[in-house]
């Protein structure tokens, strides 16, 4: 029987980063995923076809507004094998990449199913055929999450889509329903939208997504509502069926208008959230404990209550994020490797890839108030900067979330185009502990969007370039 050091079930973000780190930590290694190479739910039906399709969704809301900078292109028109085909191609270059990286790392990868056989061995049914059976010093656990479902409102219907579906752009429905206003249902919903979709969103709570920061969601909201044909708040898809090839869907919520409790759609896409993979045949032949919402129980060592088992990524617990599972995975292998090491990250960011972009990380206002903990907030209006207006989207707002006493920076949200990119700059900020100051006194490049980082930090001084706040009372 084959036997390996450590073997990784899984092989998205979290179990491709803890395989690779591990072999070079100089690990005999093996790689267990159903797919053909590694990449996982992130890379092949996440987080880049995703981000795949939004980059042709921006350009073509770019090339539309054109018109009004002086230039005109005329209505785009979309060839949907040609943009399929772009995404398929970032998913095979991304995935195929992967698997010679393993390859020179001397990593073992099975494609197959893995199943427990026991706390040092587990089986794999190949795909290829036949089964094999794998003995471990140490396993890890990085099976991820899939699309959670409505209950009742599961169809057997093609028009009915998950994310995945949904990333397969079957075609260019006239309308689309996307029942869920998190992340997931606003990034494919705007791709939709730019394809010339007619796009309904139905989110249950009053808000979009649920849990970001209020100030920077609204601005979204505003683009959105241009953008989108409908965004219904506090309200409930209780009833779908399937009339004529069109999905009818009833709506419940006090606010709405009589036309919205009941209409028919060309698609319906669910995305009410993610649920874990924890229920991985022979688990229960090992101490390995799932938690009461399916997660696998963990400590901030990546240890399961089985002792050389680990689990890492969207199978242990939220947020369910790419960069988080691959945090975990260096922190699992390091712990398999005898280190003594934990999980503690001051900020996980979270960016959400619609036009403008959100994205934020550490302490967000509510999360503050809910703690009943004393902060002073900054806000900085991308209006009020030269790059933003440039390029005509003044539409952003910088905000910082600080320790009034210490002047320490405890969270950054950003909304605007680019925000992804520039709130690394908050992490660095929060993760190494710097104060307002620091931002302040880091001589930032002109023009630039990453000015608003240095701006809303004056602004919390009181002497901002471009936006008046009057001064802070000086610390006592
Ligand atoms: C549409 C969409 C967009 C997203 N966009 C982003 C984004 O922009 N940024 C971000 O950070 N995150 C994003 N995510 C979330 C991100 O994809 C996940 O957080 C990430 O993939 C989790 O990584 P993981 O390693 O835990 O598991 P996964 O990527 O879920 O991989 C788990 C792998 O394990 C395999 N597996 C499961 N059970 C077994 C078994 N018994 N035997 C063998 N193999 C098994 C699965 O087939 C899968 O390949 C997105 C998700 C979706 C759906």
């Amino acid at each position: 029987m084959p036997s390996f050091q450590l073997v990784v079930i899984g092989a998205g973000p979290g179990g491709y980063a803890a395989a690779f780190y591990a072999a070079d930590l100089g690990m005999s290694v093996a790689l267990i995923d159903s797919e053909q190479n590694p990449g996982g739910v992130c890379l092949y039906r996440g987080c880049i076809p995703s981000k795949a399709l939004l980059h042709v969704a921006k350009l073509v809301g770019e090339a539309r507004h054109a018109e009004s900078w002086g230039v005109k292109f005329g209505d785009p028109s979309i060839d949907l094998d040609r943009l399929r085909g772009f995404k398929d191609q970032v998913v095979q270059k991304m995935t195929g990449g992967l698997s010679q990286v393993a390859k020179l790392r001397k990593i073992t990868y099975y494609q197959g199913n893995a199943s427990f056989v026991d706390a040092k061995s587990l089986r794999v049914d190949l795909t290829a055929g036949g089964a094999e059976t794998v003995a471990f010093e140490h396993a890890i656990i990085a099976t991820g999450s899939r699309p959670s479902t409505v209950p009742g409102l599961s169809i057997d219907s093609p028009r009915v889509m998950d994310s995945t579906g949904a990333l397969d752009l079957p075609d260019t429905p006239g309308s689309l329903l996307v029942v869920g206003g998190g992340y997931i249902g606003l990034e494919l919903g705007s791709v939709y939208a730019a394809l010339g979709t007619k796009v309904t969103v139905v989110e249950m709570t009053s808000g979009l997504l649920p849990g970001a920061d209020r100030d920077l969601v609204a601005i979204l909201h505003r683009r959105l509502e241009k953008n989108l044909h409908k965004i219904l708040l506090n309200a409930r898809v209780v009833e779908m069926k399937e009339v004529k090839n069109r999905i009818k869907v009833r709506v419940e919520g006090a606010e709405l208008a009589e036309e919205d409790r009941e209409q028919t759609f060309d698609r319906v896409l669910v995305s009410v959230g993610r649920k874990p993979n924890s229920a991985i045949p022979g688990l229960d032949k090992t101490r390995v404990k799932v938690g009461e919402r399916g997660f696998i129980v963990v400590d901030e060592a990546m240890r399961t209550a089985e002792p050389n088992i680990l689990a890492i990524g969207d199978v242990v617990g939220e947020p369910m994020l790419a960069h988080k599972a691959s945090h975990e995975a260096r922190v699992a292998v390091e712990t398999a490797a005898g280190h003594k090491v934990a999980f503690e990250p001051q900020a996980i960011p979270a960016v959400v890839f619609t036009d403008p972009e959100v994205a934020w990380c550490g302490l967000t206002e509510t999360d503050a108030q809910k703690q009943g903990r004393k902060v002073e907030v900054a806000k900085f209006p991308w209006a009020a900067l030269g790059r933003a207006v440039a390029i005509d989207r003044p539409d952003g707002l910088t905000k910082l979330v600080i320790d009034p006493e210490t002047e320490r920076v405890l969270g950054v949200g950003i909304v605007g185009s680019g925000a992804g990119e520039l709130i690394a700059e908050g992490v660095l900020a929060v993760e190494m502990g710097a104060l307002a100051t620091d931002l302040k006194l880091t001589i930032h490049p002109h023009p630039t969007l990453s000015e608003t980082l240095m701006e809303s930090a004056e602004v919390f001084f009181g002497h901002s370039t471009h936006v008046y706040r009057p001064k802070r009372a000086a610390k006592s």
